[in-house]
Protein backbone atom coordinates (compact mmCIF):
# COMPACT_ATOMS: atom_id res chain seq x y z
CA UNK A 1 0.00 0.00 0.00
CA UNK A 2 1.31 3.67 -1.09
CA UNK A 3 2.05 5.51 1.97
CA UNK A 4 0.60 9.14 2.13
CA UNK A 5 2.01 12.29 2.20
CA UNK A 6 1.32 12.41 5.90
CA UNK A 7 2.62 9.24 7.11
CA UNK A 8 5.93 9.86 5.12
CA UNK A 9 6.21 12.85 7.41
CA UNK A 10 5.55 10.96 10.76
CA UNK A 11 7.66 8.23 9.28
CA UNK A 12 10.62 11.13 9.23
CA UNK A 13 9.55 12.53 12.23
CA UNK A 14 10.23 9.23 13.84
CA UNK A 15 13.08 8.48 13.07
CA UNK A 16 14.34 11.45 14.30
CA UNK A 17 12.95 10.77 17.78
CA UNK A 18 14.97 7.75 17.53
CA UNK A 19 18.01 8.93 16.86
CA UNK A 20 17.82 11.68 19.49
CA UNK A 21 16.85 8.72 22.16
CA UNK A 22 20.30 7.07 21.01
CA UNK A 23 22.04 10.43 22.02
CA UNK A 24 23.03 10.53 18.34
CA UNK A 25 20.98 13.55 17.26
CA UNK A 26 22.94 16.53 16.07
CA UNK A 27 22.85 20.24 16.81
CA UNK A 28 24.55 23.21 15.31
CA UNK A 29 26.09 25.66 17.72
CA UNK A 30 25.68 29.75 15.59
CA UNK A 31 28.91 31.37 16.30
CA UNK A 32 28.28 35.40 16.17
CA UNK A 33 32.13 36.15 16.32
CA UNK A 34 35.02 35.15 13.79
CA UNK A 35 36.38 31.59 13.94
CA UNK A 36 39.01 32.48 16.42
CA UNK A 37 40.21 30.40 19.99
CA UNK A 38 37.91 32.81 22.19
CA UNK A 39 34.50 32.41 20.09
CA UNK A 40 30.60 34.33 21.04
CA UNK A 41 27.88 32.07 21.48
CA UNK A 42 24.44 33.45 22.23
CA UNK A 43 26.33 36.15 23.63
CA UNK A 44 28.28 34.37 25.93
CA UNK A 45 32.18 33.87 25.55
CA UNK A 46 33.79 30.21 25.02
CA UNK A 47 37.40 29.09 25.12
CA UNK A 48 37.01 26.68 21.50
CA UNK A 49 38.89 23.34 21.07
CA UNK A 50 37.06 22.73 18.05
CA UNK A 51 37.49 24.31 14.85
CA UNK A 52 39.94 22.89 12.41
CA UNK A 53 42.28 26.42 11.81
CA UNK A 54 44.77 24.92 12.94
CA UNK A 55 47.16 27.62 12.02
CA UNK A 56 45.05 30.18 13.74
CA UNK A 57 44.83 31.92 10.33
CA UNK A 58 40.72 31.81 10.03
CA UNK A 59 40.49 35.62 11.16
CA UNK A 60 44.43 36.50 10.61
CA UNK A 61 44.29 40.82 9.94
CA UNK A 62 46.49 40.17 6.41
CA UNK A 63 44.25 37.89 5.16
CA UNK A 64 40.97 39.66 5.92
CA UNK A 65 42.96 42.91 3.78
CA UNK A 66 43.54 40.19 1.17
CA UNK A 67 40.20 39.46 0.75
CA UNK A 68 39.13 43.39 0.16
CA UNK A 69 42.33 43.68 -1.80
CA UNK A 70 41.06 40.69 -4.00
CA UNK A 71 37.13 42.02 -4.43
CA UNK A 72 38.16 45.17 -5.64
CA UNK A 73 40.53 43.40 -8.13
CA UNK A 74 38.70 40.70 -9.17
CA UNK A 75 34.81 41.78 -7.80
CA UNK A 76 32.75 39.25 -5.87
CA UNK A 77 31.55 36.18 -7.73
CA UNK A 78 33.70 34.02 -10.56
CA UNK A 79 30.33 34.06 -12.65
CA UNK A 80 31.06 31.04 -14.80
CA UNK A 81 32.92 27.28 -14.23
CA UNK A 82 36.25 26.95 -15.43
CA UNK A 83 35.56 25.46 -18.69
CA UNK A 84 33.10 28.42 -19.49
CA UNK A 85 34.78 31.86 -18.37
CA UNK A 86 34.74 31.62 -14.44
CA UNK A 87 38.55 30.69 -14.24
CA UNK A 88 40.86 34.18 -13.19
CA UNK A 89 43.96 34.40 -14.00
CA UNK A 90 44.28 34.27 -9.87
CA UNK A 91 43.20 30.87 -9.65
CA UNK A 92 45.81 29.86 -11.78
CA UNK A 93 48.36 32.05 -10.32
CA UNK A 94 47.58 30.23 -6.75
CA UNK A 95 47.68 26.69 -9.25
CA UNK A 96 51.38 27.49 -9.67
CA UNK A 97 52.06 28.62 -6.61
CA UNK A 98 50.28 25.63 -4.57
CA UNK A 99 52.47 23.64 -7.27
CA UNK A 100 55.68 25.03 -6.55
CA UNK A 101 54.99 24.76 -2.74
CA UNK A 102 54.25 21.16 -2.44
CA UNK A 103 56.57 19.82 -5.32
CA UNK A 104 54.35 17.92 -7.81
CA UNK A 105 54.14 19.24 -11.34
CA UNK A 106 50.54 20.52 -11.58
CA UNK A 107 47.90 21.51 -9.42
CA UNK A 108 44.46 21.90 -9.76
CA UNK A 109 41.58 23.85 -7.50
CA UNK A 110 38.47 22.83 -6.44
CA UNK A 111 35.47 24.04 -4.57
CA UNK A 112 35.76 22.17 -1.09
CA UNK A 113 37.54 19.18 -0.11
CA UNK A 114 34.29 16.86 -0.95
CA UNK A 115 34.10 17.65 -4.38
CA UNK A 116 37.83 17.66 -5.09
CA UNK A 117 37.34 13.86 -3.70
CA UNK A 118 34.32 13.12 -5.97
CA UNK A 119 35.73 14.54 -8.81
CA UNK A 120 39.36 12.22 -8.53
CA UNK A 121 37.58 8.89 -8.12
CA UNK A 122 35.09 9.37 -10.64
CA UNK A 123 37.53 10.57 -13.08
CA UNK A 124 39.60 7.71 -12.94
CA UNK A 125 37.93 4.81 -11.93
CA UNK A 126 34.79 2.87 -12.65
CA UNK A 127 33.19 -0.26 -12.54
CA UNK A 128 36.68 -2.03 -13.97
CA UNK A 129 38.73 -1.03 -11.34
CA UNK A 130 39.49 -1.56 -7.33
CA UNK A 131 39.46 1.04 -4.88
CA UNK A 132 41.53 -0.14 -1.65
CA UNK A 133 40.30 2.07 1.65
CA UNK A 134 41.52 2.51 5.26
CA UNK A 135 38.07 1.63 7.09
CA UNK A 136 38.65 5.17 9.39
CA UNK A 137 38.61 7.43 6.12
CA UNK A 138 36.50 10.42 6.01
CA UNK A 139 32.81 10.24 4.58
CA UNK A 140 33.84 12.16 1.64
CA UNK A 141 35.92 9.23 0.25
CA UNK A 142 33.66 7.06 0.79
CA UNK A 143 30.83 8.71 -0.67
CA UNK A 144 33.29 9.48 -4.01
CA UNK A 145 34.22 5.13 -3.99
CA UNK A 146 30.57 4.85 -4.19
CA UNK A 147 29.64 6.92 -6.53
CA UNK A 148 32.67 5.46 -8.78
CA UNK A 149 30.75 2.50 -8.84
CA UNK A 150 34.44 0.79 -8.69
CA UNK A 151 34.88 -2.16 -6.28
CA UNK A 152 35.38 -0.73 -3.05
CA UNK A 153 37.64 -3.35 -0.46
CA UNK A 154 38.36 -1.80 2.73
CA UNK A 155 40.87 -2.40 4.87
CA UNK A 156 41.21 -2.54 9.12
CA UNK A 157 42.64 1.05 10.22
CA UNK A 158 46.24 0.92 9.20
CA UNK A 159 46.54 -2.66 8.79
CA UNK A 160 48.98 -3.12 5.84
CA UNK A 161 48.91 -6.90 5.94
CA UNK A 162 45.46 -7.38 5.08
CA UNK A 163 45.75 -4.39 2.33
CA UNK A 164 48.40 -6.59 0.62
CA UNK A 165 47.22 -9.48 0.74
CA UNK A 166 44.09 -7.72 -1.23
CA UNK A 167 45.69 -6.12 -3.82
CA UNK A 168 48.18 -9.26 -4.81
CA UNK A 169 45.06 -10.81 -5.46
CA UNK A 170 43.16 -8.01 -7.41
CA UNK A 171 43.09 -8.26 -11.35
CA UNK A 172 41.34 -5.51 -12.23
CA UNK A 173 42.17 -2.30 -15.15
CA UNK A 174 43.60 0.06 -12.42
CA UNK A 175 43.86 -0.08 -8.65
CA UNK A 176 43.89 2.96 -6.21
CA UNK A 177 44.67 2.20 -2.64
CA UNK A 178 42.69 6.20 -0.73
CA UNK A 179 43.52 7.04 2.43
CA UNK A 180 43.71 10.19 5.02
CA UNK A 181 47.15 11.19 5.49
CA UNK A 182 46.19 12.59 8.84
CA UNK A 183 43.24 10.33 10.32
CA UNK A 184 40.57 13.17 10.68
CA UNK A 185 39.20 11.63 13.83
CA UNK A 186 42.33 10.00 15.36
CA UNK A 187 45.09 12.21 14.52
CA UNK A 188 47.03 9.66 13.40
CA UNK A 189 49.19 9.55 10.42
CA UNK A 190 49.43 7.10 7.20
CA UNK A 191 52.26 5.00 6.49
CA UNK A 192 52.98 6.94 3.66
CA UNK A 193 56.46 5.17 2.97
CA UNK A 194 55.20 1.53 3.16
CA UNK A 195 52.02 2.55 1.66
CA UNK A 196 53.66 3.61 -1.56
CA UNK A 197 56.21 0.58 -1.53
CA UNK A 198 52.70 -1.39 -1.63
CA UNK A 199 52.04 0.38 -4.70
CA UNK A 200 54.77 0.24 -6.19
CA UNK A 201 54.74 -3.88 -6.03
CA UNK A 202 51.34 -4.11 -7.13
CA UNK A 203 51.05 -1.58 -9.73
CA UNK A 204 48.11 0.76 -8.15
CA UNK A 205 47.83 4.55 -7.20
CA UNK A 206 48.08 6.29 -3.71
CA UNK A 207 45.94 8.72 -3.47
CA UNK A 208 46.46 10.79 -0.21
CA UNK A 209 43.89 13.38 1.69
CA UNK A 210 45.78 15.58 3.19
CA UNK A 211 42.97 17.91 4.99
CA UNK A 212 44.21 17.64 8.28
CA UNK A 213 48.36 17.73 7.81
CA UNK A 214 48.80 20.70 4.68
CA UNK A 215 50.28 23.75 6.68
CA UNK A 216 50.93 21.46 9.67
CA UNK A 217 53.51 18.58 9.09
CA UNK A 218 56.66 18.56 6.97
CA UNK A 219 59.02 21.12 5.94
CA UNK A 220 57.30 24.80 6.01
CA UNK A 221 53.69 22.85 6.14
CA UNK A 222 54.25 21.06 3.20
CA UNK A 223 52.32 18.65 4.17
CA UNK A 224 52.21 14.93 4.76
CA UNK A 225 54.31 13.46 1.61
CA UNK A 226 56.69 16.48 2.99
CA UNK A 227 57.09 14.82 6.57
CA UNK A 228 57.69 11.44 4.98
CA UNK A 229 60.13 13.06 2.58
CA UNK A 230 59.21 11.12 -0.22
CA UNK A 231 57.39 11.92 -3.89
CA UNK A 232 56.33 9.13 -6.58
CA UNK A 233 54.38 9.80 -9.57
CA UNK A 234 52.18 7.14 -8.06
CA UNK A 235 50.75 10.13 -5.61
CA UNK A 236 47.42 11.65 -6.36
CA UNK A 237 47.59 14.35 -3.23
CA UNK A 238 44.92 16.41 -2.18
CA UNK A 239 44.77 18.87 0.24
CA UNK A 240 41.74 21.46 1.92
CA UNK A 241 42.63 25.46 1.71
CA UNK A 242 39.49 26.06 4.41
CA UNK A 243 41.74 24.27 7.57
CA UNK A 244 44.92 25.64 7.94
CA UNK A 245 45.30 27.73 5.56
CA UNK A 246 42.02 29.18 6.78
CA UNK A 247 39.82 30.53 4.30
CA UNK A 248 38.72 27.66 1.87
CA UNK A 249 38.82 25.59 -0.73
CA UNK A 250 40.60 22.27 -2.01
CA UNK A 251 43.26 21.14 -4.54
CA UNK A 252 44.17 18.23 -6.11
CA UNK A 253 47.96 18.13 -6.89
CA UNK A 254 49.60 15.10 -9.04
CA UNK A 255 51.58 14.06 -12.67
CA UNK A 256 50.10 16.38 -15.57
CA UNK A 257 48.06 14.12 -17.01
CA UNK A 258 45.80 13.02 -14.29
CA UNK A 259 45.45 16.64 -14.38
CA UNK A 260 44.48 17.21 -17.49
CA UNK A 261 42.18 14.25 -17.00
CA UNK A 262 40.51 15.95 -14.14
CA UNK A 263 39.72 19.23 -16.22
CA UNK A 264 38.27 16.81 -19.03
CA UNK A 265 35.83 14.53 -16.27
CA UNK A 266 35.84 15.28 -13.07
CA UNK A 267 32.26 16.08 -12.87
CA UNK A 268 32.65 18.23 -9.34
CA UNK A 269 34.96 20.39 -11.29
CA UNK A 270 32.99 21.00 -15.01
CA UNK A 271 29.78 21.13 -13.52
CA UNK A 272 30.58 23.72 -10.95
CA UNK A 273 31.03 27.61 -10.37
CA UNK A 274 34.25 28.78 -10.07
CA UNK A 275 35.44 29.65 -6.05
CA UNK A 276 35.49 33.76 -6.48
CA UNK A 277 38.82 34.43 -7.50
CA UNK A 278 39.40 36.63 -4.33
CA UNK A 279 39.72 33.45 -2.28
CA UNK A 280 42.51 32.45 -4.43
CA UNK A 281 43.84 35.61 -4.48
CA UNK A 282 43.52 35.54 -0.54
CA UNK A 283 45.04 31.93 -0.68
CA UNK A 284 48.35 33.38 -1.77
CA UNK A 285 49.17 35.30 1.10
CA UNK A 286 47.99 32.53 3.44
CA UNK A 287 50.71 30.54 1.67
CA UNK A 288 53.21 32.65 2.53
CA UNK A 289 52.28 32.74 5.92
CA UNK A 290 52.35 29.06 6.23
CA UNK A 291 55.45 28.92 4.71
CA UNK A 292 57.17 31.41 6.46
CA UNK A 293 55.73 31.69 10.00
CA UNK A 294 57.79 28.52 11.36
CA UNK A 295 56.47 29.23 15.11
CA UNK A 296 52.75 28.72 14.71
CA UNK A 297 53.80 25.06 13.63
CA UNK A 298 56.35 24.97 16.88
CA UNK A 299 53.68 26.86 18.97
CA UNK A 300 51.23 23.49 18.16
CA UNK A 301 54.01 20.88 19.43
CA UNK A 302 54.55 22.73 22.50
CA UNK A 303 50.44 22.80 22.98
CA UNK A 304 49.69 19.29 21.95
CA UNK A 305 53.08 18.36 25.00
CA UNK A 306 51.14 20.63 27.30
CA UNK A 307 47.88 19.42 26.53
CA UNK A 308 49.27 15.35 27.11
CA UNK A 309 50.79 16.51 30.69
CA UNK A 310 47.67 17.79 31.44
CA UNK A 311 45.82 15.12 30.64
CA UNK A 312 47.83 12.34 32.06
CA UNK A 313 46.19 11.81 35.17
CA UNK A 314 42.50 11.66 33.84
CA UNK A 315 41.22 7.96 33.51
CA UNK A 316 40.25 8.64 30.05
CA UNK A 317 43.12 8.35 27.07
CA UNK A 318 44.65 10.51 24.67
CA UNK A 319 45.04 8.77 21.37
CA UNK A 320 48.67 8.86 20.46
CA UNK A 321 48.92 11.27 18.16
CA UNK A 322 51.61 14.17 17.16
CA UNK A 323 49.09 16.19 15.58
CA UNK A 324 46.74 19.04 16.68
CA UNK A 325 44.05 16.52 16.57
CA UNK A 326 43.76 15.00 20.20
CA UNK A 327 41.05 12.84 20.97
CA UNK A 328 40.12 12.15 23.74
CA UNK A 329 38.56 8.69 24.08
CA UNK A 330 35.63 8.31 26.49
CA UNK A 331 33.45 5.25 25.22
CA UNK A 332 29.61 5.49 25.97
CA UNK A 333 27.89 8.07 23.67
CA UNK A 334 25.80 9.80 26.56
CA UNK A 335 29.12 10.40 28.49
CA UNK A 336 30.73 11.53 25.93
CA UNK A 337 27.95 14.19 25.28
CA UNK A 338 27.31 14.62 29.17
CA UNK A 339 31.26 15.43 29.52
CA UNK A 340 31.01 18.02 26.53
CA UNK A 341 27.83 19.78 27.73
CA UNK A 342 29.38 20.34 31.48
CA UNK A 343 32.45 21.90 29.85
CA UNK A 344 29.97 24.23 27.67
CA UNK A 345 28.50 24.82 30.71
CA UNK A 346 31.96 26.20 31.81
CA UNK A 347 33.00 28.41 29.27
CA UNK A 348 34.99 25.62 27.27
CA UNK A 349 33.88 24.03 23.37
CA UNK A 350 35.15 20.65 23.15
CA UNK A 351 32.95 18.20 20.62
CA UNK A 352 31.64 14.89 21.66
CA UNK A 353 32.57 12.68 18.29
CA UNK A 354 29.84 9.66 18.45
CA UNK A 355 29.17 7.20 15.30
CA UNK A 356 28.73 6.86 12.49
CA UNK A 357 31.36 9.47 12.22
CA UNK A 358 33.35 6.96 14.76
CA UNK A 359 32.81 3.20 15.44
CA UNK A 360 30.39 1.88 18.15
CA UNK A 361 32.00 2.38 21.60
CA UNK A 362 34.87 5.15 20.80
CA UNK A 363 32.91 7.94 21.78
CA UNK A 364 35.22 10.97 22.43
CA UNK A 365 36.00 14.28 22.73
CA UNK A 366 38.07 15.52 19.84
CA UNK A 367 40.58 18.21 21.17
CA UNK A 368 41.80 20.10 18.30
CA UNK A 369 44.65 23.02 18.92
CA UNK A 370 45.39 25.85 16.88
CA UNK A 371 48.23 28.32 17.40
CA UNK A 372 46.18 30.89 18.18
CA UNK A 373 45.95 28.68 21.68
CA UNK A 374 48.03 29.78 24.70
CA UNK A 375 49.34 27.73 27.21
CA UNK A 376 46.83 28.69 29.69
CA UNK A 377 43.95 28.04 27.73
CA UNK A 378 45.09 24.03 27.63
CA UNK A 379 45.80 24.54 31.57
CA UNK A 380 42.09 25.37 31.89
CA UNK A 381 40.72 22.43 29.58
CA UNK A 382 43.43 20.30 31.73
CA UNK A 383 42.18 21.75 34.60
CA UNK A 384 38.42 21.05 34.07
CA UNK A 385 38.69 17.79 32.77
CA UNK A 386 40.87 16.72 35.92
CA UNK A 387 37.82 18.31 38.07
CA UNK A 388 35.28 16.33 35.65
CA UNK A 389 37.33 12.98 36.13
CA UNK A 390 36.70 13.42 40.40
CA UNK A 391 32.72 15.23 40.20
CA UNK A 392 29.93 13.16 40.29
CA UNK A 393 29.59 14.46 36.52
CA UNK A 394 31.30 11.60 35.26
CA UNK A 395 30.80 8.63 37.69
CA UNK A 396 33.32 5.72 37.35
CA UNK A 397 32.04 2.71 35.18
C1 LIG B 1 37.31 18.32 5.91
C2 LIG B 1 37.72 17.12 5.16
C3 LIG B 1 37.38 16.94 3.81
C4 LIG B 1 36.44 17.85 3.10
O1 LIG B 1 37.01 19.07 2.84
P1 LIG B 1 36.03 20.34 2.65
O2 LIG B 1 36.88 21.33 1.96
O3 LIG B 1 35.62 20.73 4.02
O4 LIG B 1 34.89 19.84 1.82
C5 LIG B 1 37.90 15.85 3.15
N1 LIG B 1 38.68 14.96 3.78
C6 LIG B 1 38.99 15.08 5.08
C7 LIG B 1 39.88 14.06 5.72
C8 LIG B 1 38.51 16.16 5.81
O5 LIG B 1 38.79 16.26 7.10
Amino acid sequence: MLNDFAEQRKQLREQLRARESKDLYRRRLTLESPQQTHVLMAGREYLAFCSNDYLGLANHPQLIEAVCEGARQYGVGAGASHLITGHSSVHHALEEALAHFTGFPRTLLFSTGYMANAGVITALLDRRDTIFADKLNHASLNDAALISRARFVRYSHLDLASLERQLAVCQTRRKLVMTDAVFSMDGDIAPVTQLLALCEKYDAWLMLDDAHGFGVLGSKGRGTVSHFDTSSPRIIYMATLGKAAGVFGAFIAAQPEVIETLIQHARSYVYTTATPPLLSHTLLKSLVLIEEEEWRRERLTQLVACLKREVQSLRWRLLPSITPIQPLIIGENDKALEISEALRAQGILVPAIRPPTVPQGAARLRISLSASHTMDDVAELGSALREMDRSAVAPAY
